[in-house]
């Protein structure tokens, strides 16, 4: 989701530099061409259409900023193929019928078409390249037809440059495709493979739940005024597990608590392992009256049935108040503080913090 929310404001930052360049761009040459007024009063008059209708887009998009952007894009390519295209065809069509020599006519402006497809390349997704090769072939195409058939213009300079440009040149913009390719994939990866680290890092290596940085993540993404409670989960006699069958037995256990804890399933709530052999477990907006029955849920999913490797195990439960998952710390001390009770009152129990501290009970 966030890869595609980079590449979209890419895409839209691009954008918007690229309407404003063309902006400035048409707003020159319609100065140029007012002030320098060639025989043709088309020379003057797209520049000058093309910078007002620039300028209303722009100043739409800056007060419409969610306006789908591909809408944007294609308006720039209509717009593009409807400034250069016309008056390429008007020229060639009257240099056909002999009104003159298409070359003495034709205005210098393919060094800015080719400006403008290769910023179109370098900047637009990849899905706009047939687009871009439109571009090009609504105008350079007539173009080198028109070349192709009268050699006598062709072989001038303006004539050698106009091929130049549009014929071989324009082979050189086919070169920035596969670059731009490696580079996008080379991007992908790269982000690809961050996303995949932070999941990761948020995970646990050996029961792949949440450790306290994935926890710490996932409360942050809660909504503004969520309350959690916390239950502390520790297994009891751990270290006699250990001792008696091997730590690796003890790992096994371990895995085999996290998936049963992932089974478990009920309104919004998440999992995580604390450290060692202690789970944490987040309720979000719980009830008050339901801890009680939540809490001793977990304890007899964890301890009733045997496990695979070492038969039956027990657990203790800490159970926090209700508060405003902010004080997310304050309810695992809360959480520890009542483990502690349950352990000191023999193990295999679920206590509440409500209960030992009813003062504070909410
Ligand atoms: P209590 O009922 O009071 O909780 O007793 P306990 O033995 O469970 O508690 P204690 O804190 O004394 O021991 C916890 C043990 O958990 C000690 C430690 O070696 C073991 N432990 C912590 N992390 C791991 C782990 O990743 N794998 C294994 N196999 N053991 C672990
Ligand atoms: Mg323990
Ligand atoms: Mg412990």
């Amino acid at each position: 989701m966030m890869i595609y929310d980079d590449e979209k404001k890419i895409t839209v930052s691009a954008v918007y530099r690229l309407l404003i360049a063309s902006f400035l761009t048409s707003t020159a040459f319609a100065i140029f061409f007012n002030t320098y007024p060639t025989a043709h009063i088309i020379d003057s008059i797209i520049p000058s259409i093309d910078a007002i209708v620039l300028l209303i887009v722009l100043i739409y998009y800056h007060y419409n900023p969610h306006t789908d952007i591909n809408k944007i894009i294609v308006f720039y390519i209509i717009f593009f193929i409807l400034t250069f295209s016309p008056s390429a065809i008007y020229y060639v069509f009257m240099a056909w019928n002999s009104e003159w020599r298409f070359i003495d006519e034709y205005p210098p402006v393919t060094g800015l078409m080719m400006a403008i497809i290769m910023l179109g390349i370098i900047m637009l997704p990849k899905r706009y390249k047939r687009y871009i090769v439109l571009m090009w072939a609504s105008t350079a195409l007539p173009i080198i037809c028109y070349l192709l058939n009268h050699p006598e213009e062709l072989q001038t300079p303006r004539g050698y440059e106009l091929i130049g440009t549009f014929g071989s040149a324009s082979l050189l913009l086919y070169t920035v495709f596969p670059y731009q390719k490696s580079i996008r994939r080379h991007i992908n990866k790269v982000t690809g493979d961050l996303r995949r680290y932070e999941l990761e890092a948020g995970r646990d290596y050996l029961t792949d739940i949440y450790n306290r940085r994935g926890l710490d993540l996932w409360l942050g993404q809660l909504n503004h005024d969520d309350k959690v409670a916390v239950l502390l989960i520790d297994v009891d006699h751990f270290k006699q597990i250990n001792d008696r069958h091997g730590h690796s037995i003890g790992d096994r256990v371990l895995v085999e608590v996290a998936s049963r804890l992932r089974t478990i399933y009920f309104e919004k709530h998440t999992i995580a392992r604390w450290g060692g052999e202690e789970f944490a477990v987040v309720l979000v907006n719980p009830k008050t009256n339901t801890l009680p029955f939540i809490s001793s849920m977990f304890q007899h999913a964890l301890g009733t049935l045997p496990y695979k490797s070492v038969g039956k195990i027990t657990v203790s439960v800490g159970v926090s108040s209700i508060a405003h998952h902010d004080n997310f710390l304050d309810l695992i001390n809360q959480a520890d503080k009542a483990l502690y009770t349950a352990k000191d009152n023999g193990r295999d129990q679920a206590v509440m913090y409500n209960r030992i501290h009813p003062q504070l009970a909410d």
